[in-house]
């Protein structure tokens, strides 16, 4: 596992390092002796185990890129996990059921815990879903822009939307809402990570902190 990103604070500074280091990387001050303004926290990392979510949506960088990264320029592949981690997802060979192989990507939870009616029924929803005409490759084609990984995770989503009484989502809000918030924020934590492998330390002013460079929220 990697180890997880530290932030502290020092001398109106906003220090992320992947180690506390013994002085201050901006004015130099022993670490040991001082008192920082506040204790370092480990930032949460953003991926979770899709096997062990239930009831998600995922997004994973496509199978296609061999370096597996959110890079933010490669392709992303995405999925709906029943309640046992069982990631379906549609591809050009038509609907796949992972046990493995997402155990690094963006979690979106579906279902609010408490809702044990559409819990009860979601594996079924999902089945029969998947077993529709329209992932069919025999009745239709894959099409890397529109009937794709997202169409079946969005028809599905709007599928339960149906069945719960609720209006539609389209192909935008779904993906403006859903997807792109938490893929950005993949984005810069992978960003921030790269730089500290290389440059041990990463250094924001706090008195901007809470302008432009918003990596504390990640
Ligand atoms: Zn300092």
């Amino acid at each position: 596992m990697d180890p997880p990103v530290v932030r502290l604070a020092h001398c109106q500074k906003q220090i992320f390092c992947l180690s506390v280091p013994g002085e201050c990387p901006s004015c130099g001050e022993d670490l040991r002796g001082s008192r920082l303004q506040e204790a370092p926290v480990s930032l949460p990392s953003p991926f979770s185990n899709a096997h062990k979510t239930s009831c998600c949506l995922l997004v994973a960088p496509a199978h296609n890129n061999t370096s597996r990264e959110f890079d933010g320029t490669s392709d992303l592949h995405t999925g709906i996990s029943n309640t046992a981690g069982v990631v379906y997802n549609y591809t050009c060979a038509g609907v796949v059921r992972d046990h493995s192989g997402w155990e690094r990507c963006v979690s979106v939870p579906l279902v609010r815990p408490d809702m044990f009616h559409l819990l009860n029924q979601w594996d079924q929803y999902l089945q029969n879903h998947s077993e529709g005409p329209s992932w069919d490759p025999a009745w239709h084609r894959f099409d890397e822009e529109h009937h794709n990984c997202l169409s079946f995770c969005l028809s599905f989503v709007n599928s339960v939307l149906a069945a719960e009484g609720r209006v539609a989502l389209s192909r935008e809000t779904f993906t403006q809402n859903f997807i792109l918030p938490r893929v950005q924020r993949v984005q810069k934590y992978c960003f921030l990570y790269k730089h500290l492998q290389t440059h041990q330390y990463y250094l924001v002013d706090r008195q901007e902190d809470r302008q432009e460079d918003r990596k504390e929220d990640i």
